[in-house]
């Protein structure tokens, strides 16, 4: 879809892992690397023609059924019906748009003033540079994309809050290149494990610290681990009131990421996966009193954590789950669900129930 939409001078948001399709994101939000000055990719679905359960073709719009079109932008996975195509409001852009890619390392040892700096710059700057951030054991980075050429990029970041950092490089993108700035495209050939939340503030100091302890402890060198945050920010300008995604004022998207290659290091990567739920207070057995759950219970409250419906996790109720991913939006959804879905035919552990 890339290549065809930018041999027509027309440029679509998408994410950045080739294995996700446009119809999952364009239903679950879409948090993509343009989102600050572009919005989800939900944002700009003008129409849903879906099978209804009761097996009706039908257009969804805003002005065929408004309510149940707000909820497939953002609550459309598995819940009102068979998505069969999405029609998107694409922008016509001139192929020579300046579109830069940007790389910058430090050392990891600066890791807390790196953070806090990122904390103070990247959702509040120029909203066509999302600034994405990424830790590593050893390693510390920043990876993102500019709307604008590379002399303004370079003023951009001058001026920002952020340490100076040891390593810097440029690349010139596209919009059918721009996702190969990203470095965890290879998901396909790995197993992998992702835990997501939207953080309403940069992580702090201590956040930081106990996040670098889960890096120096996994249980194998092979099982390799990416934290990154993804800048909200400049969302704030689409209406959130239009979708069902209503975190629209959150500051970053944190991801842990774990990803191995070999069947036999399952339990072990999947035992570091439930350490990191222990940290923000979601492990599926809280009782335990290690330091992981210490760390939650004092500095998390599980239950105000934001998500998005994008990244599911299994440990927590379907009640705390739907107040996680769709905040205020619950009971409208759950009148669209009784209304479009009344025999619950689409259904999953966390889809809306109509109670
Ligand atoms: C490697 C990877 C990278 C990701 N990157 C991003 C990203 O950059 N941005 C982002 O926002 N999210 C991202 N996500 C999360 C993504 O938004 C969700 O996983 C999304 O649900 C993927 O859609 P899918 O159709 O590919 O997945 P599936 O697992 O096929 O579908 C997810 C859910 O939606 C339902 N569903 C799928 N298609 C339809 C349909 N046509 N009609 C009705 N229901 C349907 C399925 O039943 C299922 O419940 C990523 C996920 C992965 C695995």
């Amino acid at each position: 879809m890339e290549n065809t939409s930018t041999e027509e001078d027309i440029f679509v948001p998408t994410g950045d892992c080739e294995s996700v399709s446009v119809v999952g994101t364009a239903l679950t939000g879409g948090l993509n690397p343009f989102q600050r000055h572009c919005g989800l990719l939900c944002d700009l679905v003008v129409a849903y023609r879906i099978v209804t359960p009761a097996g009706v073709p039908l257009d969804v719009t805003p002005e065929s059924d408004n309510a149940l079109f707000k909820a497939l932008r953002g609550a459309g996975g598995s819940n009102f019906g068979v998505v069969l195509s999405v029609t998107l409001k694409v922008e016509k852009v001139p192929r020579a748009r300046p579109m830069v890619g940007v790389d910058l390392e430090w050392d990891i040892e600066e890791a807390t003033a790196v953070w806090q700096g990122w904390g103070a710059f990247a959702a509040q700057c120029d909203d066509r540079l999302v600034l994405q951030i990424d830790m590593c054991r050893t390693r510390l980075s920043a990876s993102g994309i500019f709307l604008g050429d590379e002399t303004e990029l370079q003023g951009l970041l001058d001026s920002s809050t952020l340490p100076a950092w040891q390593h810097m490089r440029c690349t010139k993108h596209d919009g059918t290149s721009f996702w190969t700035q990203f470095t965890y495209n290879d998901d396909v050939a790995c197993r992998w494990k992702n835990f997501g939340i939207l953080l309403d503030q940069a992580p702090g100091p201590e956040l930081i610290e106990a996040l670098r302890v889960l890096l120096n402890d996994v249980p194998f060198p092979a099982l390799d681990v990416n934290i990154m945050c993804l800048p909200g920010g400049g969302m704030v300008a689409q209406p959130g009131s239009s979708t069902s995604f209503p975190w629209r004022n959150h500051v970053g998207a944190l991801q842990i990421i774990a990803r191995w290659r070999q069947p036999h290091e399952d339990q072990a990567a999947l035992g570091w996966a439930c350490r990191v739920r222990a940290l923000f207070g979601l492990a599926a057995d809280s009782s335990s009193e290690d330091g992981d759950t210490r760390f939650a219970t004092q500095h998390f409250d599980p239950s105000p954590l934001h998500l998005y419906a994008g990244w599911p996790l299994a440990e927590q109720s379907r009640q705390d789950a739907m107040e996680r991913y769709y905040g205020d939006n619950v009971s409208e959804l759950r009148r669209v669900k009784v209304r479009v879905d009344p025999e619950n035919v689409f259904r999953c552990p966390q889809s809306i129930d109509g109670t």
